[in-house]
Formats: structure tokens, C-alpha cells, sequence
């Protein structure tokens, strides 16, 4: 069975990230990687959205880009600007098509379906499939969106809707998140933060049709493209081995109060391309502490006080924009940190301490 210097497994986001940013340095010149990859094709099947608070290699594949959102909850609505940090949309079909032609132009790079097909014992694995326990009380980020086409002119495409909490919230943390694309077109996602035991809340398609005809007062439109799912907020297992590194969400790479992940997954592909000859005895790469901490506590609350979440959202948005994406993208400093815990309700956060 063939051997190989390097083993990606899964090749999603994370490990074609990896792929595509050890190859664009030439570290695959002189070595061999094998990706292992289940899917039996690549199509669109995600939109990573962010705050650009980093610079990445996919800025070709960016489906549209904002500087300005909004977030409401009943009868308030925020405007925020975000100039210094526009919002960038990517779409996953751009994203794949353009790594694996990349990938295809260098022949120490091999695909398999299965890795019992190749020799792995003296490679280095990279792993992005997730070990994920069944927990009951384990919190969710799940979501269903669909982008429609409308017949006429419905959305202003300078301002997407990060959070309208005003929908039904089931004793539970509810949202519609709205990104038009263009004056007709628009992704319009149902998010649920939640312990996903309530089924009632993934009849998304339902959930998605009255939001359309109701609070968007659009009748006449067409869903062109689906995509659903569940962002674990917590970290699956990882085990602790020599010759492997978990990487994307498996290697803990999503930032737990918000479930963005995509751009921490860019600064680990940077940071093990950097570090790649030594890699098995680099420190592992993580999110800092401060916001592992700080997610704990924030994650308590949401668990404890579901309905006070909407409002504690939508209070965070009323520092300044720059301050809180820096702290939401992991990027902010001890002032800002403050700036944002002193608009959190003390004695709720205190007493989350100690549950
Ligand atoms: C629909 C959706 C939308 C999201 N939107 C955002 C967003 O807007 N912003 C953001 O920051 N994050 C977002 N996320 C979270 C996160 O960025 C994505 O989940 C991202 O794809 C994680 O990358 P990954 O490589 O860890 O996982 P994946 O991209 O899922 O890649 C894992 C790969 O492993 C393959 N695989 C599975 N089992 C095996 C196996 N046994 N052997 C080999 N291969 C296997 C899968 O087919 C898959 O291709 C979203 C997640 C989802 C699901």
C-alpha cells in the first residue's frame, strides 16, 4: 500500500485549507499528501460568513461583502457600520472548485475515498472528522437557510440582518439571519442555539416560509439553493497523539459563543504551514483561553436564562462596532473586553460563575 509524508482526513474546509495553503508555499515540492475525502462530489453546500478582521487566501471566492448590518429585536433595530471590518459572504462551490484545481496541478497530491486504501503508519495526519459523544445537555448552533430569487426588487443589498430576534423563540434562543446578495436575491436563515431534544424546532422549512411572507412581505419568489446545519457549541474529544493534529471544528477551531469557525481555521492552516517541518512537536494551536473562558460563562447563561439572550445580544451591539467583531473574531484587547462584559447584566454573569 502506498505511504505518504502528509494525510489530510476530510477534505472540507479545513483540510483543503491546509492543502491549498501548504501548496501555494511550496511545501509539497519535495513531499506527498494524501487527502481522504468520503463525499462523491464537490458542490456548493455552505456560505462561511465572517467579519474580515484577517487577511486569507479566498477573497476571489467572496460571494458579496458588507459594510453595513442590522439587529433587531421586537420594535428596536440597531444600525451598525462596519467599514474597518467588512462582513464577507464566501461561497463554498467557488471555494472548492478553485483549491482542487489548484490541488490537481501537483502530482505528489493523491485523493481517496477510504483510508484503509493507503499506508498511514509512518505519515502525519491531519484530522478534520470530529469525535462527537452524545450528550444530552450539549448546546447547538442549528440552522437551516435558503436562498430565493424574487420576482421583483425586495432587498436593499447594502445592509445585511445579522439578528432579527423577533420570531418565536420557544423557550429557546431564535433567530432569522438575512444576506442579501443582491436587490433579488437573498440567503434567509432560521437559527436555533439549543439542546436540539425540542424536534419542533427543525420544521425549518415552514419556520423559513412564514418568515418570508410575513415579516419580509415577499409572496412571489424561488428557493435556488438550500444548505442545513449543526455547529456543535462545544469541543468535540481530541485525543492527544504524536503523529496527528485535529484541525476545523474537530480541532476545536470554533469560537463557542458565536459558532464562526472559518477564519480560525484559516490562522491554523497558516500557523501549521509555518511550522510544518517540525510540526509534532509544535504547541498546539488553539482559541486563546481568554475567550474559552469567556464563552463558558456566556454559554451558561444562554443554557440557564434562554430568554434573556436576544436582549444581552442585542446590548453587546451597542458598544462600539469595531470593539465588539474585534472580541466577537477574537482579536480584542483587555480594554475591549471590558467595554464588553460591562454590557452584559453583572449579577446574571456573576452567578453563571457558579452554576
Ligand atoms: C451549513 C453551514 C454553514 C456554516 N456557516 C458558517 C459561517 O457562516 N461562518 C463560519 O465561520 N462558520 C460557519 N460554519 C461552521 C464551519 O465553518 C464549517 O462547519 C466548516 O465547514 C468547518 O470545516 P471542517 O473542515 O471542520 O468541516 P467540514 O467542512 O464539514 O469538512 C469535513 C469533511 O470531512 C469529510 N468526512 C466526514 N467523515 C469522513 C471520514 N470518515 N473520512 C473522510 N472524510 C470524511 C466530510 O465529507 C467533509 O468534507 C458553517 C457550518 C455549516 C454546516
Amino acid at each position: 500500500m502506498k505511504e505518504f509524508d502528509y494525510v489530510i482526513i476530510g477534505g472540507g474546509c479545513a483540510g483543503l485549507s491546509l492543502a491549498y495553503e501548504l501548496e501555494t508555499h511550496e511545501k509539497l515540492k519535495n513531499k506527498t499528501l494524501a487527502i481522504i475525502e468520503t463525499r462523491p462530489d464537490y458542490k456548493r453546500d455552505k456560505t462561511w460568513s465572517f467579519w474580515k478582521v484577517a487577511p486569507h487566501n479566498f477573497d476571489d471566492c467572496v460571494k458579496k461583502s458588507w459594510e453595513n448590518f442590522s439587529i433587531n429585536i421586537p420594535n428596536k433595530t440597531n444600525h451598525i457600520e462596519c467599514k474597518d471590518y467588512p462582513y464577507q459572504s464566501i461561497d463554498s462551490g467557488l471555494f472548492y472548485e478553485k483549491i482542487n484545481n489548484k490541488l490537481k496541478e501537483n502530482r505528489n497530491i493523491s485523493f481517496f475515498k477510504n483510508i484503509e486504501e493507503i499506508n498511514t503508519k509512518n505519515s502525519f495526519i491531519f484530522s478534520s472528522v470530529p469525535i462527537i459523544k452524545k450528550n444530552h445537555l450539549n448546546l447547538w448552533q442549528h440552522f437551516c437557510g435558503v436562498e430565493i430569487e424574487t420576482k421583483n426588487n425586495c432587498f436593499d443589498e447594502q445592509i445585511f440582518n445579522l439578528m432579527d430576534f423577533d420570531c418565536e423563540q420557544r423557550d429557546s434562543v431564535h433567530f432569522f439571519y438575512t444576506l442579501p446578495f443582491s436587490k433579488n436575491k437573498a440567503l434567509v436563515e432560521t437559527t436555533w442555539l439549543s439542546k436540539m431534544n425540542d424536534n419542533s424546532q427543525k420544521d425549518y422549512d415552514q419556520q423559513i416560509k412564514d418568515y418570508i411572507k410575513n415579516h419580509l412581505k415577499i409572496k412571489d419568489y424561488e428557493i435556488i439553493y438550500k444548505e442545513e446545519g449543526a455547529i456543535p457549541l462545544f469541543y468535540p474529544l481530541y485525543k492527544k497523539e504524536k503523529n496527528k493534529i485535529n484541525i476545523g471544528t474537530a480541532g476545536g477551531m470554533t469560537r463557542l459563543s458565536t459558532g464562526y469557525t472559518f477564519l480560525n481555521i484559516q490562522e491554523h492552516s497558516k500557523y501549521i504551514r509555518e511550522n510544518i517541518e517540525n510540526i509534532s512537536n509544535s504547541k498546539r494551536f488553539e482559541i486563546s483561553k481568554k475567550y474559552q473562558f469567556l464563552d463558558d460563562i456566556f454559554l451558561r447563561v444562554l443554557n440557564k436564562h434562554p430568554k434573556k439572550m436576544s436582549n444581552i445580544f442585542f446590548n453587546m451591539f451597542r458598544t462600539s462596532p469595531k470593539t465588539v467583531i474585534k472580541f466577537l473574531s477574537n482579536k480584542s484587547n483587555f480594554f475591549e473586553d471590558l467595554k464588553i462584559i460591562l454590557k452584559m447584566p453583572k449579577w446574571t454573569f456573576i452567578k453563571a460563575l457558579f452554576y
